[in-house]
């Protein structure tokens, strides 16, 4: 089969010939159909982050495709079914946090492109229980998009306590933005789309954004307090800087909700406003098997709209030249 390889942390991802894998008793052989790239796949292939994957490896964990082969031991997943295999690949389902639901804070976990083989590749072997299976009406280009971008961003409404009539702002509007700002509204708040290009804005107005703030051009932090402040503000960009803003434009009893990862790994936090404002800061990583079923749900009841671009995998380092530069216009997504 086809596979993109990493090989070295500083070196370009290969295009390689290497055997199909085969499943072990408890997983499924997944002919891979579309595998979204996300931005922790470039981390993931410069080793920016303290663990490194091993190499070599193969990167992905947004990949979505039909059940070929299963295990002798897995039982609930059938030949032909199509399934997608997010970043968490395995989980112990014995420790405290994976029998409270919160399988995501495992620490015997495993993840997908990363300590296992990915999905950006013709097949992928993956953990029958821990592969999701995508319902009827989903396409596979649409589904990939939403296995990390849409869990990740639907957690992290989720665990903001959201409510109706209170009001969101979402800082970075791409890949997961616009996802964050579509799950916000459907749990019932008004949103704020804050970035530095016009285009996105755009975007986020078209997908129901109340209001839209140009980062690059205006204060952000100002605009959302003469708006009456964020009851929930949730950071994409990859900034410690915006994390600040966002922060900063937190009304009285407002919750931060962190899910990007700023290289410098610090964002400096005024202690008087946090604790005089009642404000809660949340760390939010990606979401459950539960979640994922329900993002898919959304999705295939119409409620969102996921903006993607195809690629082949071939292009796959002009792909993440493009990703670092800021110019796709939502998700990359490699059709097999
Ligand atoms: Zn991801
Ligand atoms: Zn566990």
């Amino acid at each position: 089969m086809r596979a993109a390889v990493v090989t070295g942390f500083d070196k370009p991802v290969e295009l390689q010939e290497v055997p199909i894998p085969e499943p072990d008793a408890h997983q499924v052989l997944v002919r891979i159909e579309a595998s979204g790239l996300c931005h922790t796949d470039i981390h993931a292939a410069h080793g920016d982050w303290p663990v490194k994957p091993g190499l070599p490896f193969i990167p992905g964990h947004e990949g979505v495709g039909i059940i070929e082969k299963i295990g002798s031991d897995v039982t609930g997943r059938a030949v032909g079914e199509r399934v997608a295999i997010p970043w968490l690949g395995y989980a112990c389902g014995t420790c405290a946090y994976c029998v409270s639901g919160r399988e995501t804070l495992c620490e015997s976990q495993q993840n997908t492109g990363y300590a296992l083989n990915g999905g950006h590749a013709e097949y992928a072997v993956a953990h029958a229980a821990y592969v999701v299976p995508v319902p009827e009406g989903i396409s596979p280009a649409e589904a990939a998009p939403l296995t990390c971008a849409g869990v990740t961003t639907y957690k992290a409404v989720k665990v903001s306590g959201l409510r109706p009539s209170e009001r969101a702002a979402i800082f970075g509007i791409g890949g997961l933005g616009h996802l964050a700002q579509q799950y916000a509204q459907i749990f019932g708040g008004e949103t704020i789309a804050v970035d530095v290009t016009e285009e996105k804005l755009r975007l986020a107005r078209e997908l129901g954004a109340a209001h839209t703030i140009n980062a690059a051009t205006a204060d952000p932090v100002a605009e959302i307090k003469a708006l009456g402040g964020a009851d929930v503000a949730i950071v994409l960009a990859a900034s410690p800087r915006v994390l600040e803003q966002a922060h900063a434009s937190l009304r009285r009893g407002g919750r931060l909700v962190l899910v990007s990862l700023p290289k410098d790994n610090a964002m400096s936090l005024p202690v008087f406003q946090t604790v005089l404002g009642g404000i809660t800061v949340i760390g939010s990583i990606v979401g459950t098997r539960t979640d994922l079923a329900e993002v898919f749900q959304l999705h295939a009841q119409g409620r969102t709209k996921v903006i993607y671009e195809t690629r082949k995998l071939e292009e796959i380092n002009r792909s993440f030249h493009d990703v670092l530069g800021g110019t796709v216009p939502a998700r990359l997504v490699f059709e097999m």
